[in-house]
């Protein structure tokens, strides 16, 4: 009676087994086929220690693309209603640069900016290890080596502490010594509300084997806004469908009784797509170049100044940098994953180093795009709402940089985060212990 999930996957194994045999012919036809267990999979990192037991919960919940105003312009009401019990950004939150999927998710689970974790693009080069990696790539997602930092499972989970991911970038792959104790590989096809049930059975497992910290991501309303842009009606249907989904998680944690922090979180926003694609093989040679995107990889310090000085006048609608010498609030500068020369989008552009080869068509720019800078495009900026025992009720906080979630959630864990890009005074107002640790309060309280 390890898990019940795991137990419950294991049963309906069993009886799809006997079917098959024919073993259940006689039983009358089930009137409804049950939903097909959840393929969950578990890392045996042991039970929660008794300190761990006694520690509150946290639901994170990425809603991909959810831009910074959707929730107002379209009346998301429980999204509105959760940060009415407790706090949330009116203004948004800034991601890191570039604002797409894979470095935000994992620059909120880790707080450092994406070249200090390693994720600095969804699709990128390693000069080193001369291989790509590219989040459609199952082996690379599911390899720890391309991965820096201590993401908030290793850390709960080197603190004895049980962690779950319904998928999150990164949870598939050991990293820093831990995988989450249950975690699943990514399959956007399974069921939004199978999802939700999936994390109170976790809650409900015996104390020893509960997860305290989980993750939950819905790749809603990102798709819909790549497809038909951030205003179209598609995109608007599905910013209310994922409110519902939160209305019901909501709902079904309130229900377990237990004390959880309920997080939600965009990992960037969106904006309307203008003009048509920019192709930089068309402005320079880049014969020897590796690329990824947009992103170029000069092999010889003469190839890569011979590009810089080629784009760098070329067209109004980038900007071209030398690596070292990107301005430092982009914080992107110091990983060679990153490329050198840096083309950064002046707009909202599509840029990218090649056409598609040879015979293949060609596709125009999505009518939405995402991974520009936030603060030429406010449009890239995410959402943040938050309301649970350990948080003030009604509070709004001002844009600030997703790298400080990770000391702030560490904090309602009552884990000890290693030194990140984020710091716990940023959001320290909205927690109901001001962000205190508990025995300088007791230190403190002594003097
Ligand atoms: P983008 O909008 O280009 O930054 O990428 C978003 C894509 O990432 C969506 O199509 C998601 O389906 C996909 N995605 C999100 N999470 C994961 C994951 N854990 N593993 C693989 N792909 C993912
Ligand atoms: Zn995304
Ligand atoms: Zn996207």
């Amino acid at each position: 009676m390890r898990l019940r999930a795991l137990g419950r996957a294991t049963l309906a194994t069993l009886i799809l087994t006997l079917g098959l045999l024919g073993l259940g012919a006689q039983q009358p036809a089930p009137q409804q086929a049950p939903n097909p267990p959840l393929p969950v999979l578990h890392a045996d990192n042991g039970q929660n220690t008794a300190a761990a037991q006694s520690a509150h919960y946290v639901v994170l919940v990425s809603l991909d693309g959810f831009r910074w105003n959707y929730a107002k312009r379209e009346g998301a009401t429980h999204l509105l209603a959760l940060g009415k019990h407790g706090v949330w950004a009116p203004e948004g939150m800034i991601p890191s640069y570039p604002s797409l999927t894979f470095p935000n998710h994992f620059s909120i689970v880790t707080g450092l900016y994406p070249e200090h974790h390693g994720l600095v693009a969804n699709s990128f080069y390693d000069e080193t290890k001369q291989a790509r990696y590219a989040i459609n790539d199952s082996q690379a997602v599911s390899d720890g080596s391309w991965y820096s930092g201590t993401p908030l499972w290793s850390l709960a989970e080197s603190q004895g502490m049980r962690t779950a991911c319904f998928f999150w970038p990164g949870s598939e792959a050991q990293i820093a010594g831990y995988r989450p104790t249950y975690y699943l590989k990514f399959d956007d096809k399974i069921d939004e509300v199978a999802r939700i049930d999936q994390i109170v059975a976790w809650l409900s497992l015996p104390a020893a084997d509960r997860p305290h910290f989980i993750t939950l991501y819905y790749s809603e309303p990102d798709h819909e806004g790549h497809e038909f842009g951030p205003e179209a009606p598609e995109t608007k249907a599905a910013i209310h469908k994922v409110d519902g989904l939160i209305g019901k998680l909501k709902e079904s944690l309130d229900a377990t009784g237990l004390p959880i922090d309920l997080v939600v979180v965009s990992d960037h926003g969106m904006v309307k797509t203008q003009g048509p694609w920019i192709t930089l093989d068309q402005l320079a040679d880049l014969t020897g170049f590796e690329s990824a995107g947009y992103l170029l990889y000069g092999k010889t310090e003469e190839d890569r100044a011979r590009v810089y000085e080629k784009l760098k006048h070329a067209s109004s609608q980038f900007v071209v940098y030398r690596r070292k010498d990107v301005p430092g609030e982009l914080n992107y500068s110091q990983n060679p994953r990153e490329g050198d020369p840096v083309v950064i989008a002046a707009g909202p552009y599509a840029i990218r180093a090649h056409g598609p080869p040879e015979g293949k068509p060609d596709r125009p720019p999505t009518a939405g795009m995402h991974g520009f800078d936030p603060r030429r495009i406010p449009e890239m900026k995410a959402s943040f709402f938050a309301a649970g025992p350990d948080i003030v009720v009604g509070k709004t906080v001002q844009p600030f940089e997703n790298v400080n979630l990770y000391p702030w959630l560490a904090h309602l864990l009552g884990l000890t985060p290693p030194k990140s890009d984020g710091s716990l005074n940023v959001l320290a107002g909205t927690l109901r212990d001001g962000g205190v640790e508990p025995e300088k309060e007791a230190a403190d309280a002594k003097h």
